[in-house]
């Protein structure tokens, strides 16, 4: 019963068991039933979502879809236009792939190579090229084919290849213009350039017939330039000593008119032969180191009587701590000076011409930057004429200017030379109030820039007296460079007694509290010294009844130029009397009659020894036997020409520490090249016409110390 009871116990335990098992299975499954459910619901709302979302893109795609093909027809459409036409342009076009095939060409490019059928869609470019040669399509001009081949080959290869030209057999020239794009294809241009070679051939045949005439013209302009020059010399030259002789005032006046009228003639002629050279590109500069404020004087001091007799006041303002010694084209400088002063005068009826000369040197690279102004009181310019001015054969056409001759190359030649300078010019001008011409120059700065006053030889002692001791040493030290001994004197007394010991004294005005007594002192000091005197006034300096009317007066500020020229009369002043010394000795060696003639009369007066050589064997010969001071030496003579003359002299001078002076005279303005003459050892060069004050000047230059003065009435001048 036990076992029974036993039994049903653990049976009914073992089915409560399972029974709380199934449960739990139960509720377990129930669970899980519901999270299925959940996922279930979860996964069919995601469907719907991306059912949804692909019907849009469907719809969009449609849509893309249609774009695109209206797209693609629109792109056929513009590719049929493109393509018909670079059909119709003449000029060759083609593409080729990143394997240098030919995708497409038109007709243009493709009737290079009518009748050869392989240059066809798919051909390389190496084959074209191939083509190119062997049928002698392009015209290699003497070039190996095969290195041409290789030569465009490697061009073609290139992501810029360079545009090149070829010649075709038919005459006709093709650039190539090629480019390679960024996937590697190749657009391919061939222009026919057929007609501007053909243009530009042409225009270089006229440009070198054009240039072989104005060559031909510049030579035959310098040859009659030569040829005009020769027999001015004879018709300026003796008009000038035709004044000389006893005129009646009708008669001077012919003779005036002759001259000034032969001297018109020689500027237009040299204007002319100027511009000719500039055109050709003949004329050069030549450089060398000049005095800049002397260039200054020189020009303002040859057009003062111009200006005088017009009754105009012609006035140089310049800056006098300027560095004096430049390099530079002094001829030329004077030249664009000349014309622009010149036509200021020429231009203006009354009033002034004032001449500005201002700069900036700079001291680190020696260069001084050159600022000149000349301005004019005159008949000025019109505003629409300004901008031609500087042309060609430029003349203002209007009533008032016809009564003014010229040429019109003046301003054209001065502007030229001032660019050639590397400067620049300009005008400004008011019509009915005046002119004003500028230009700017850079020159260089020479070394140890205060041009050295030329001392004349007899000065050997020379005393300065002045109350400013800066400016007494600084004047000192310049005088030294010539050569002489000079003492300085800052007080009258010390003066009055070294007086006697120098053969010149120059006074500044200021030193003495009242100047003419020092006049007498001094005279009966030293008889034998002469005096120059620096003063504000010389005029009114020597309207003082105590100071002597023939004193040596130089105003203040002084130049170098007014200096020296003071300086020269003094050294004449103490010449020893003509009796006693002996004449200057002066060789001339000149082939035409008329030239000597006119040599011979115009430093006929002069107390020389003047001896003429026909050419330049005979002037060696004299220059042995007459030893003369100073040489005159014509450049073209028969037998044996200037140059070989003085070289031929320099050759005998070779060891004797001898020198004499030659002195080059010129008629052909091309002989006149400065460098050629310089190097054949002549010193210095003149050119024909001679004028009688330019020969003077050289014969005082040469003039020995102890020779006798070159006229008596010399220290009267
Ligand atoms: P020209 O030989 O005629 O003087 P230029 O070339 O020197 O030739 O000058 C050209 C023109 O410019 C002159 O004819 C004149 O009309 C004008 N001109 C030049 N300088 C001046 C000036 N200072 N005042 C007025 N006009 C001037």
């Amino acid at each position: 019963m036990n076992d029974i009871a036993n039994k049903l116990i653990a049976e009914r335990r073992g089915r409560l068991a399972a029974e709380r098992l199934l449960e739990q299975k139960q509720a377990e499954l129930f669970a899980a039933n519901r999270k299925l459910n959940h996922h279930a619901r979860q996964l069919s709302h995601e469907i719907t979502e991306t059912r949804a979302e692909v019907e849009v893109i469907r719809g969009e795609n449609k849509r893309v879809k249609s774009d695109l093909n209206a797209a693609q027809e629109k792109i056929a459409v513009v590719e049929r236009r493109l393509w018909h036409s670079i059909r119709t342009i003449k000029d060759g076009f083609a593409f080729f792939d990143a394997s240098n095939r030919l995708i497409m060409a038109n007709e243009a490019y493709l009737s290079v190579f009518e009748g050869i059928d392989i240059v066809e869609t798919g051909v390389e470019y190496a084959t074209i090229l191939e083509v190119l040669t062997d049928e002698g399509i392009v015209d290699l001009d003497g070039t190996n084919a095969a290195d041409w081949r290789t030569m465009m080959r490697a061009r073609f290869d290139l992501d810029t290849p360079p545009p090149i030209e070829l010649k075709l057999w038919n005459g006709r020239s093709v650039k190539l213009v090629d480019q390679r794009g960024p996937g590697g294809d190749v657009v391919s241009l061939g222009l026919d350039i057929t007609e501007t070679v053909r243009y530009q051939a042409q225009l270089a045949d006229a440009r070198e017939a054009a240039e072989t005439a104005n060559r031909a013209k510049s030579a035959f302009l310098a040859n009659m330039s030569h040829e005009i020059r020769t027999p001015m010399n004879g018709v300026v030259g003796m008009a000038d000593m035709l004044g000389d002789t006893g005129l009646t005032d009708d008669q001077k006046l012919y003779v005036d008119t002759i001259k000034s009228s032969g001297e018109a003639l020689l500027v237009i002629i040299n204007d002319v032969l100027d511009y000719s050279k500039i055109e050709a590109g003949h004329l050069d500069l030549h450089i060398a180191p000049f005095d800049l404020e002397r260039a200054f004087q020189d020009v303002t001091l040859l057009l003062q009587p111009m200006a005088q007799a017009k009754g105009l006041s012609l006035v140089l303002e310049y800056d006098l701590f300027l560095p004096s010694m430049l390099e530079g084209d002094a001829g030329r400088l004077r030249q664009v000076l000349t014309n622009l002063v010149g036509n200021a005068i020429k231009f203006t009826a009354a009033g002034h011409v004032l001449v500005r000369v201002t700069g900036v040197p700079d001291d680190v690279t020696r260069r001084l930057a050159l600022h000149v102004v000349v301005e004019d009181t005159g008949i000025g310019i019109a505003e629409d004429e300004i901008d031609h001015i500087f042309g060609e054969f430029t003349q203002v056409e209007n009533e008032r200017n016809r009564q003014f001759d010229g040429t019109g190359l003046g301003l054209s030649i001065t502007k030229r030379l001032v660019e050639m300078m590397g400067g620049d010019i300009w005008v400004d001008a008011v019509e009915g109030q005046g002119s004003s011409f500028g230009f700017r120059l850079t020159l260089d700065v020479t070394e140890g820039s205060v041009a050295p006053l030329i001392v004349p030889k007899p000065l050997r002692r020379i005393i300065l007296a002045g109350p400013d001791e800066v400016a007494m040493a600084a004047l000192a030290r310049q005088l030294r460079q010539g050569g002489p001994q000079v003492d300085v004197h800052t007080s009258v007394a010390g003066l009055l007694n070294s007086v006697t010991a120098a053969d010149c004294v120059i006074i500044d005005e200021n030193i003495l509290a009242d100047t003419a007594p020092i006049w007498s002192d001094l005279h009966q000091t030293s008889p034998e010294t002469a005096c120059v005197l620096l003063c504000k006034s010389p005029d009114q300096m020597r309207a003082d009844a105590d100071v002597p009317d023939d004193s040596i007066c130089i105003a203040k500020p002084w130049s170098r130029q007014s200096l020296m020229t003071a300086l020269g009369t003094a050294a004449d002043r103490i010449k020893p009397p003509a009796d006693t010394a002996r004449r200057m000795r002066v060789l001339a060696a000149e082939d035409n009659k008329t030239n000597r003639l006119v040599l011979e009369k115009m430093l006929g007066k002069l107390n020389i020894d003047l001896k003429f050589a026909c050419d330049g064997t005979e002037a060696v010969e004299l220059w042995r036997s007459f030893a003369p001071d100073l040489v005159f030496m014509d450049i073209s003579m028969p037998r044996m020409d200037g140059k070989a003359a003085t070289a031929a002299i320099r050759a005998a001078e070779q060891g004797t520490g001898e020198h004499v002076p030659i002195v080059a005279m010129t008629a052909h303005a091309l002989e006149g090249d400065k460098d050629q003459l310089l190097a054949a050892g002549l010193d210095q060069y003149l050119a024909k016409p001679l004028r009688r004050t330019a020969l003077e000047e050289q014969l005082r230059k040469a003039l020995p110390p102890h020779a006798a003065a070159l006229t008596q009435t010399d220290s009267h001048e």
